[in-house]
């Protein structure tokens, strides 16, 4: 057993193949350990090529890049901005640095991104949005036409948080090149990782051009240190950059082995009507960055058991994301469904929504793409056991 041999199966944990060693030892030995150089240039350089974007930032995490897009794009005091209750908190946190006021929109069934009937409904009430924040979950990527066709006739800007779905397109097209900004993140548990870090890219230079400006503290063009804005330390330094240089090279390979696991999940479970698999994007080409279930309700089953089961044999999962709408942190702000505002109903009256729903019922099982196919035989077994299979 897998507790007895005393390996333990992880979510998603960092695979490196060698060849970011020689990166970095390639800046130790010509000593651009710090702060920019080579490796930062042509990991920009060679992302960029890879998503097919002109312009790229490298910084020192994804959430960086998410208030970077923010403050370039003006966002502040009052602004509302647009963004999917279920997600990571990094993805809303900056809007609230920025001290703007993010709406909440609900998902919806198909990719569990944010619901386009939700956002147009969000303009009934907040019809000046400062910009719609889209993430494509788990590497599935939203319902990117008809949100930029939203955006488009509300003429409001589009930032994408493809913190997840590195390498995965939609309808031909890499994810987080349809926003005016995209981002990345390379954070431990991401599909590569530079150890932490993310990028900004845009087709724009003028923006990437701002995000490294304000990454490195808004020096003003002078010879003494002068500053006309407020900037950050967000740039992601040369050592990292060459790990992140050494993991591009097997984005492709990590895709397809995170592709079969979802397979293997899939086909696993194939005649147990109870689980179902996360939805893929039809129009895309998912990364399958995290394989989800959802368990139907009555069955018998929680996903809590699930957790414990896997826990009991070393091997690590995780609930969905718990939606926005319901951190204790984020309760003055209003939530959107297809249905209404939360904003128009009795204060603590129970609104019924596809991401509480998809949280209640949903986790992750282990994706790492260091599974062999009899770790993945095992983790399929304890789930199926929990069924009485
Ligand atoms: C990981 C993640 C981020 C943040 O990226 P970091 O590099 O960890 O700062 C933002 N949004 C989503 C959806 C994420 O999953």
């Amino acid at each position: 057993m897998n507790k007895m041999s005393g390996k333990r199966i992880y979510l998603s944990s960092p695979t490196m193949h060698g060849e970011e060693q020689e990166f970095v030892k390639e800046a130790f030995d010509t000593n651009w350990v710090a702060p920019l150089g080579p490796n930062v240039n042509n990991f920009e350089k060679e992302l960029a090529e890879y998503v097919g974007i002109p312009h790229a930032a490298a910084l020192s995490a994804g959430t960086a890049a998410i208030h970077l897009a923010l403050r370039i794009l003006g966002i502040g005091q009052g602004d509302v901005v647009f963004v999917p209750s279920l997600t990571f908190s990094a993805t809303c946190n900056p809007i609230v640095y920025e001290n703007a006021t993010p709406v909440f929109i609900d998902s919806e069934k198909d990719t569990w991104n944010m619901d386009p009937i939700a956002l147009e409904r969000a303009f009934e009430k907040y019809p000046n949005p400062k910009a719609v924040v889209v993430v494509h979950l788990y590497g599935t990527s939203a319902k990117l036409n008809e949100i930029m066709e939203i955006c488009a006739r509300h003429q409001v800007t589009l930032v994408e948080d493809a913190a997840e779905s590195l390498g995965s397109t939609y309808k031909g097209k890499f994810t987080g090149t349809f926003g005016k900004i995209g981002i990345y993140s390379f954070n431990g548990n991401k599909i590569i990782t530079t150890s932490g870090g993310g990028m900004l890219v845009s087709s724009e230079e003028e923006i990437t051009k701002k995000a490294t400006f304000l990454a490195t503290q808004a020096r003003d063009q002078a010879r003494y240190y002068q500053h006309s804005q407020i900037g950050y330390n967000y740039r992601m330094s040369n050592v990292v950059a060459g790990v992140g240089r050494g993991q591009l090279l097997h984005l492709d390979e990590h895709k397809k082995l995170k592709k079969a696991i979802y397979a293997q999940y899939k086909e696993g479970f194939g005649d147990i009507s109870e689980i179902t698999m996360n939805p893929l994007n039809p129009d895309g080409d998912d990364n399958c960055w995290l394989s989800c279930i959802t368990i139907q309700e009555g069955c018998g089953v929680m996903p809590d058991q699930i957790m414990d089961a896997l826990d009991a044999e070393n091997m690590e999962s995780r609930p969905i994301w718990k939606p926005m709408h319901l951190q204790p942190v984020f309760e003055e702000y209003d939530f959107v469904t297809a249905e209404g505002f939360k904003s128009d109903l009795p204060a603590d009256s129970k609104m019924k929504s596809v991401s509480e729903d998809i949280f209640n019922r949903g986790l992750c099982l282990p994706s790492d793409i260091k599974n062999t196919k009899e770790d993945m035989e095992q983790i399929i077994g304890i789930v199926r056991r929990c069924f009485g299979r």
